[in-house]
């Protein structure tokens, strides 16, 4: 039986454990409500009886990345798009509590009716990603696309890891919401309408989509910095690129190294290297294969046994996959702890609060789009539904 061999801890990754606190480091606010002390051993007593007094009022979706403490309490698990669907298919639920990060909970609320109630058990669960690309700073973006004389041509699309504004700007504008298992598909919709895309707000899926699956060069691909003026790029080069990357990452994936990939394959013969595309461009290319979330565990799956697989995503999946595949070596791409920090924000002192706040009535830390915002965001998402298959 294969043993996975757990990556070396940092003092940053007992920071995104929870053992410790950075204020500065993290968009968040406090959660309102008592919180139970981790170390409570009626925890899992306390969430089972919650639970139990919910009943079918309420559904809880757990994201892949999140911990097993709080999976273990999932009614269903999978990816961002695939709970919000759940979330939309169970509309005799009368509370949606979504374990995971905010622009997904956002989407759930978006996608489920008005009368259901989406809950994140910790408002600070955002999404750095996400965070990268404010509402105020894409319109700054287009105004110097219509300046260059470019937007009337260019196609908006945001990968689903994007608050609910940058959606809406998305539908508003002709564009559509991407995954990262239908990113091409989106991108050849795209230009069979316009002759240029510009992509919110991970520049490293945008790349590697474009490059990767459309044959694309890199030197078709600008990236647009919001923290420079006019994004850094000249109207010159705005008006050459087929391809403007919002310049936006994820922490998680961004952590993986091209070396990572070649001290992985001298430690372990005959590893297969399977990575997200949010890695970086140099890592996708050094791997042998690159996916979704939901492609890496479907790759897992039927991968025979006795094979080798290092997994470059978020530490608990990959503990997971390694602990529900014993008959295969599974290890992890870096060799330091990559937790998702803002996933890692729910626990099971969080989940706890909320059950048992709503079991006795009080709905807190719900999550709550306006309605403008959501129609748009609607209107992106149906886009993204009707993309027509490769
Ligand atoms: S893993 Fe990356 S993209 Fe996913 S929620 Fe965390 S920071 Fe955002």
């Amino acid at each position: 039986m294969s043993v996975f061999s757990e990556p070396a801890a940092t003092p940053s990754a007992l920071l995104l454990l929870g053992r410790g606190a950075d204020p500065t480091a993290e968009r968040g606010v406090e959660c309102p409500g008592d919180l139970p002390p981790a170390a409570d051993p009626s925890l899992i007593e306390r969430a089972r009886a919650a639970r139990a007094a919910l009943g079918e009022r309420a559904f809880i979706l757990g994201h892949h990345y999140q911990r097993d403490e709080v999976i273990d309490f999932a009614d269903v698990t999978g990816d961002s798009f695939k709970l919000a669907r759940e979330a939309a298919a169970r509309p005799e639920a009368e509370y949606i509590v979504f374990c995971g990060v905010h622009f997904m909970a956002e989407s759930a609320d978006i996608l489920t009716a008005a009368s259901q109630k989406v809950v994140l058990p910790d408002l600070a669960a955002g999404c750095s990603m996400a965070d990268m690309a404010a509402i105020a700073q894409v319109e700054d973006a287009w105004d110097a696309l219509t300046d260059a004389g470019v937007a009337d041509g260019t196609v908006p699309v945001t990968y689903m890891n994007s608050s609910a504004a940058i959606k809406a700007f998305t539908g508003e504008h002709g564009g559509t919401v991407c995954t990262s298992s239908n990113a091409e598909r989106a991108l050849r919709w795209a230009f069979g309408k316009g002759e240029r895309v510009l992509f919110l707000p991970d520049q490293h899926l945008g790349r590697n989509t474009a490059v990767l699956q459309l044959g694309m060069s890199l030197d078709d691909c600008v990236v647009y910095n919001p923290h420079k003026p006019g994004g850094g790029v000249t109207a010159d080069e705005l008006r050459r690129a087929r391809m403007i990357l919002w310049r936006g990452h994820c922490s998680v994936h961004g952590r993986f190294t091209r070396t990572c990939v070649d001290q992985v394959r001298e430690r372990v013969p005959g590893v297969n290297v399977l990575v997200h595309p949010e890695c970086a461009h140099e890592v996708v290319t050094a791997a042998d294969l690159v996916g979704s979330t939901e492609f890496i565990i479907k790759t897992l799956e039927s991968a025979p046994s006795g094979s080798a697989w290092a997994i470059g995503t978020e530490l608990n999946l990959v503990r997971r996959l390694a602990r529900t595949h014993p008959d295969k070596h599974v290890t992890f791409l870096d060799s330091t702890v990559c937790y998702c920090s803002t996933m890692n924000r729910i626990d099971l002192p969080h989940l706890v609060a909320s059950l048992e706040s709503l079991a006795a009535g009080t709905v807190a830390n719900q999550i709550t789009v306006p309605e403008r915002v959501a129609h748009w965001s609607r209107v992106a998402l149906q886009q993204m539904l009707d993309l027509p298959a490769n």
